[in-house]
């Protein structure tokens, strides 16, 4: 039987298990990269871990989430990342220089590789035949020293594209539909795999839309065979020597397939406040529109923008609505501005801003309140525009420009047909990929720093004490489903800044959901989560598991997890604990849970079923799906003490 790209990729990287669907795997990593959120903390553990040197081929520190300077803590966190990336040997990409994915993918991205990444987009370079998987902080340092990386073996899905896309459709419309028929849970545990004669029609950057927002699926990566197209894209970001053809075997077997037909897709919107309330945008047509956003890891490429540039020339946006395009990469920027666009379309309306996450994540642009804002991200979860009662909706640059040139939703088509002379610009790769924002990659080599700069708003990493025998404590806060690591642990600019002082952090751990939750629960001296399905969705920051540990959380309980904060969980000593819908609907908050059995020694002999008693009075089942890895590191207290007690065993 053959195999497929994933499995020949993972074949070629495996130092441990079998490509089992379901069984534990470990992986040799060739690229690693990481952002600033998470960055602090990934170098903050690889030094606790006393490593001395990057082992990867590649290792890459990107700052992109937080740019805006409010005061000194940002740039100490920029500064420590730099002298950081010196010492220990990685690429510094410096603010400005734009978003992680889109950097790397210009810069680094090879077919054939695995990559590791501590943000959620990381599968974005699957679009050049790439492996890449998001993990979180501590993963990511334990890879790049050269570590194995430890996953379940997902599932195969093969998706097979059909026909090639007509006039106005664009490669957010494939994502778009797959989101609308499998929803953000439908990619859990699974690879998607595409195949089939419409790969060809799609250029790398297209490709990328695509697995940039698998993410949003739920899948742990996505990833494309490559060929002429990524050639073709290679040669013009001046890397022609990092191509190899990589495809599935013909024969191969796949856990699943799913058919599109990309000549059947039409211009398609997520309504708010899920990237999977997805409906034609023909059936919103006529919101007002406020707000139009184009730029992200998603839609930031230069090939992105330029359709909006086209759309846009010689004409003006509406009065009523405000644009504002940030490019993904600085070079993305530095080509529109060499080809006169970025002066196209700052005639027309169009404000600029920086090549960074930045509204993204609610750091600048909020929307004013009541308002509708169109964007080309990839998330609309409620709140992460920077207010609670935001309307985001996600759609194509196409989409986007035509609300912003109508001053209300409206399908592309439709539009053109009104104005008679709107042309669909169709797709145009860059040409020319060299420029002056290589000054803003420090490579290895060039490196400032040797050692380590700490402000006075870095700390330490806060460690917990092995796992006790007897785990009890109240159900501090009961959650519904799709609680994402945002609701967790925000986002916004006047937290984030905050990602590399735990105490202070923590002081804002669930605020979203319950503004008590913080000071409950230190007052309690901890206690027990409880939430619905798909606990932890959303991005892969660990602070999410991190500040809950360090306020005392010992278990969270839950219908189901989203996979790197269950990771993360285990990684922070935390025991992620499954429970069905009836125990779930049954415990309050605030009701006492016990875990009836010694823990330590359960998690220790591989004990799935977990007996808890509930206010001393009933009890119920719960389930610990764990490897037996995972198992230890939980007894242990966390990754980091495992994996130092486990190099100091070695020596
Ligand atoms: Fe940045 Fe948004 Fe992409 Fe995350 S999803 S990397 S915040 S642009």
């Amino acid at each position: 039987m053959g195999q497929t790209l994933t499995e020949k990729i993972l074949d070629d990287h495996l130092v441990e298990g079998e490509l089992e669907p379901g069984e534990e795997i470990g992986i040799e990593i060739d690229q690693v990269l990481t952002q600033d959120t998470t960055g602090t903390l990934v170098w903050l553990q690889f030094d606790a871990l006393d490593l001395d040197n990057v082992q990867t081929e590649v290792a890459a520190q990107y700052c992109d989430h937080q740019t805006y300077q409010f005061d000194f803590k940002n740039t100490d966190d920029h500064r420590f990342l730099r002298s950081a990336a010196g010492k220990f040997g990685a690429h510094f990409s410096r603010p400005g220089n734009g978003i992680c994915h889109n950097v790397h993918k210009e810069n680094f991205a090879a077919p054939g590789k695995t990559m590791l990444g501590s943000d959620s987009h990381t599968p974005t370079p699957g679009g050049m035949g790439e492996l890449a998987i998001g993990a979180g902080g501590l993963d990511v340092a334990v890879a790049m020293g050269g570590g194995a990386y430890y996953i379940d073996m997902p599932e195969v899905v093969n998706v097979r594209l059909e026909g090639e896309l007509p006039e106005w459709a664009t490669a957010k419309d494939v994502i778009l539909e797959l989101l609308r028929r499998l929803s953000v849970k439908g990619g859990v545990g699974k690879i998607f795999e595409y195949t089939g004669p419409g790969v060809e029609s799609l250029s790398v950057p297209e490709r990328t839309t695509i697995t940039n927002m698998g993410t949003e699926l739920g899948a742990t990566s996505s990833i494309f065979p490559t060929d002429e197209k990524t050639e073709e894209y290679l040669d013009a970001v001046g890397r022609p020597e990092d191509y190899e053809a990589v495809a599935p075997d013909e024969d191969a077997e796949y856990h699943d397939e799913i058919v599109v037909d990309l000549s059947d897709l039409e211009p398609l919107i997520a309504e708010p406040s899920m990237p999977d309330k997805v409906v034609p945008v023909r059936e919103v047509e006529g919101t007002d529109v406020d707000q139009v956003m184009i730029g992200s890891c998603t839609n930031g490429a230069y090939e992105d923008i330029l359709p909006a540039a086209k759309m846009l020339e010689d004409r003006e946006i509406n009065k009523t609505t405000e644009m504002i395009v940030a490019p993904g990469s600085k070079q993305a920027s530095e080509m529109l501005a060499r080809e006169g666009w970025t002066a196209e379309m700052m005639a027309a309306g169009v404000n600029f801003s920086e090549a960074t996450c930045g509204a993204c994540i609610g750091n600048g642009h909020v929307p004013a309140s009541d308002s509708v804002s169109l964007r080309t991200f990839n998330r609309n979860f409620e709140g992460r525009s920077g207010i609670e009662d935001d309307s985001v909706f996600l759609c194509s640059p196409e989409v986007a420009t035509a609300a912003a040139l109508k001053g209300e939703i409206v399908d592309p088509r439709d539009l053109a047909d009104e104005m008679g002379d709107l042309e669909d610009p169709g797709f145009e790769l860059g040409d020319n990929y060299v420029g002056v924002s290589s000054s803003d990659l420090i490579t290895p080599d060039e490196a400032v720093d040797d050692e380590l700069i700490k402000g006075p708003n870095i700390g330490d990493v806060p460690l917990k004490d092995p796992l006790p025998a007897d785990l009890s404590g109240d159900v501090l806060l009961k959650m519904p489903d799709n609680i994402t690591t945002d609701h967790i642990s925000p986002a916004n600019a006047d937290v984030l800044m905050y990602r590399s002082n735990i105490p202070k952090l923590s002081e804002f751990t669930l605020t979203r959901v319950d503004e008590t939750f913080p000071e409950r629960a230190l007052e309690n001296d901890g206690g027990l989560l409880l939430a619905g399905e798909n606990y932890g969705q959303g991005s892969s920051r660990e602070h999410a598991a991190l500040c809950p540990m360090y306020l005392g959380i010992d278990a969270v309980l839950a219908q189901s997890f989203a996979r790197i904060h269950k990771a993360n969980l285990f990684n922070f000593g935390i025991v992620p604990l499954t429970i069905d819908e009836d125990t779930y609907e049954e415990i309050d908050q605030g009701d006492s849970v016990e875990i009836v059995d010694d823990v330590a020694e359960a998690v220790r002999s591989g004990q799935e079923d977990i007996t808890i008693r509930i206010d001393d009075d009933w009890e119920a089942t719960a389930n610990l799906d764990a490897s037996e890895r995972e198992r230890e590191i939980l007894a242990d207290g966390g990754k980091l003490t495992h994996v130092k007690q486990q190099y100091e065993s070695d020596d």
